[in-house]
C-alpha cells in the first residue's frame, strides 16, 4: 500500500518542473530582502506562498511572525505548516524566505529578480535566491501539494519551516520560531535543512566548525617616518601577530576527516585603513582574523592561544596589542551518522537517484546548529551548484524535481 502510494507520488513529481518555475519566478520577483540587507522584508513572499498552498487545501499554516518595525509590514513572517502522516513523526523542511542583494547588478546577464531559462539548456533558470534558499522552499510546496492532490497520507507527516531573516543572523527567524514554541520539534523527528549541497546529491553535511572572528587592535605610537626612532611602528607590530597565526594554527593539532580541510584554520582577513600618507609611521592597526575551530576545541581555547601571541609581540615591539572576539559561533555536536534523519535521507537518495552518499563537515555555518545545538539531529542536504550569492544564481529544475522526489521518498518507512 505504501509503496504504490509512494510510486504514485513519484510520478507526479516527475512531471512538475513547470510548477517550480512558477514558485521560483514568483518568490524571485517578491525579493524577500530584510532590512539588514536595505530590503522591506519577506512579508509579500510570505503571503504568496501562503496562498499559493491554501490553493491545494492546506490549512494547516501557523504563523509565528517576529515584529520588526523597519519592515513596512511590521514583522517578519515564519510559517509553520504541516500536511498530515499516518503517525506523529514529522519529517520538517527548513526554508529561508530571504535572499541576499543581487550585488553588482552589470556582472548579470539578465535582471536578477526576474526568473529566466538559459539560452541554450531551458532546465537551467537564474535570478536572485533560486539556490539559495527558494529551491528548498519550491521543494516543499510543491511536495505538500503533490500530496493533497493525490489524496496520500505517507508514513511520516510533512512540516515546512518557512523563515526569515536566515541572511541577517536568525534572529526574526528560527531562533524567533525557537523562543515561542521551544518544543515544536519533537527529538524523534527528522529535520532536513537543504540550503548545502552538491550537483550529484552525494554529499550530506552533518557537522560544522565553530566560528570566531578575532579583532586584533595594536596601538603603538605615530610619527615621521623619517625619524622611525621617535615612534612605535604599529603596522611591524600587526604584521608579526598577522605571520603568528599560522604558528597558533600549528599548535591546534587535532585532525577530523569529516572536514575539508581536516583542521583548524585561522586566517587573516580585513584590515583597517592606517595612514593616508607614506611618509607617516603608523601608530595603529586594526586587523581581523577568521577562525575555523574543529568541534573538539573551545572558541576560548582559540582566544587564549591569540592573546598569548600578542603578549609576545607587545613585548618584543613595545606597543600594546588587544584581541577581542567579534563575532562568534560554537560548533555544535555533530549529527550522528546513523541518526534516523541521515539514515533516511541515505536511502531516499539510493531510491531517486541510484547513489551513495558521504557525510561531511563544513567550516561555515548553516540554520542546522540551531537544532543540533538543542539535541535535535540535523542534516543538510541539497541538489544543487554551490553558487549561492554569485551573480547569475542558477540552478536547475530537475534538480528541484529530484530533490522533491528525495524529500518524497523520506516520507515512506517501507
Ligand atoms: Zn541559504
Amino acid at each position: 500500500m505504501s509503496q504504490e502510494e509512494k510510486h504514485t507520488l513519484l510520478a507526479s513529481l516527475s512531471g512538475c518542473a513547470d510548477r517550480m518555475f512558477e514558485l521560483q519566478s514568483a518568490m524571485t520577483a517578491r525579493r524577500g530582502l530584510g532590512p539588514d540587507n536595505g530590503g522591506d522584508g519577506e512579508q509579500s513572499k510570505a503571503e504568496y506562498l501562503e496562498t499559493w498552498l491554501r490553493s491545494f487545501g492546506i490549512d494547516d499554516i501557523e504563523h509565528v511572525d517576529a515584529a520588526d518595525d523597519r519592515v513596512p509590514s511590521g514583522k517578519r513572517p515564519n510559517l509553520i505548516v504541516r500536511v498530515p502522516g499516518r503517525s506523529e513523526r514529522t519529517l520538517w523542511i527548513l526554508g529561508h524566505l530571504d535572499v541576499v542583494p543581487a550585488g553588482e547588478e552589470s556582472l548579470w546577464r539578465s535582471d536578477p529578480w526576474t526568473v529566466v531559462h538559459d539560452d541554450q539548456d531551458p532546465d537551467l533558470i537564474y535570478g536572485r535566491g533560486v539556490e539559495d534558499n527558494q529551491q528548498a522552499v519550491a521543494c516543499g510546496c510543491a511536495l505538500a501539494a503533490a500530496l493533497k492532490e493525490n489524496g496520500i497520507v505517507p508514513d511520516l507527516g510533512l512540516g515546512l519551516i518557512l523563515v526569515s531573516d536566515e541572511e541577517t543572523g536568525n534572529a526574526y527567524g528560527i531562533q524567533h520560531v525557537f523562543r515561542e514554541k521551544p518544543d515544536f520539534v519533537s527529538a524523534d523527528d527528522l529535520v532536513l535543512v537543504p540550503d548545502s549541497g552538491s550537483p550529484d546529491g552525494a554529499f550530506i553535511e552533518t557537522a560544522e566548525k565553530g566560528i570566531l572572528w578575532l579583532r586584533v587592535e595594536v596601538e603603538g605610537r605615530q610619527c615621521h617616518a623619517s625619524r622611525p626612532d621617535d615612534g612605535k611602528n604599529a603596522l611591524a607590530a600587526a604584521a608579526a601577530m598577522i605571520l603568528g597565526a599560522a604558528d597558533v594554527e600549528a599548535s591546534f593539532t587535532a585532525r577530523n576527516s569529516l572536514f575539508a580541510p581536516d583542521r583548524s584554520t585561522f586566517t587573516p582577513t580585513k584590515h583597517e585603513a592606517n595612514v593616508p600618507n607614506v611618509n607617516t609611521m603608523p601608530g595603529k592597526e586594526v586587523f581581523y582574523i577568521d577562525c575555523r575551530v574543529l568541534p573538539c576545541y573551545s572558541l576560548d581555547e582559540v582566544l587564549s592561544a591569540f592573546r598569548a601571541l600578542a603578549d609576545k609581540v607587545a613585548e618584543k615591539y613595545e606597543v600594546s596589542v588587544r584581541v577581542e572576539k567579534f563575532m562568534e559561533e560554537p560548533a555544535a555536536a555533530p549529527t550522528a551518522e546513523d541518526s534516523p534523519v541521515v539514515s533516511g535521507l541515505k536511502k531516499a537518495v539510493k531510491d531517486v537517484l541510484g547513489g551513495d552518499c558521504r557525510c561531511g563537515g563544513i567550516g561555515g555555518s548553516t540554520v542546522a546548529v540551531n537544532f543540533r545545538e538543542r539535541g535535535i539531529p540535523a542534516a543538510v542536504w541539497a541538489l544543487i551548484f554551490e553558487n549561492c550569492h554569485s551573480p547569475n544564481e542558477a540552478a536547475r529544475l530537475s534538480f528541484a524535481v529530484k530533490e522533491a522526489q528525495v524529500f518524497a521518498s523520506m516520507l515512506f518507512n517501507d
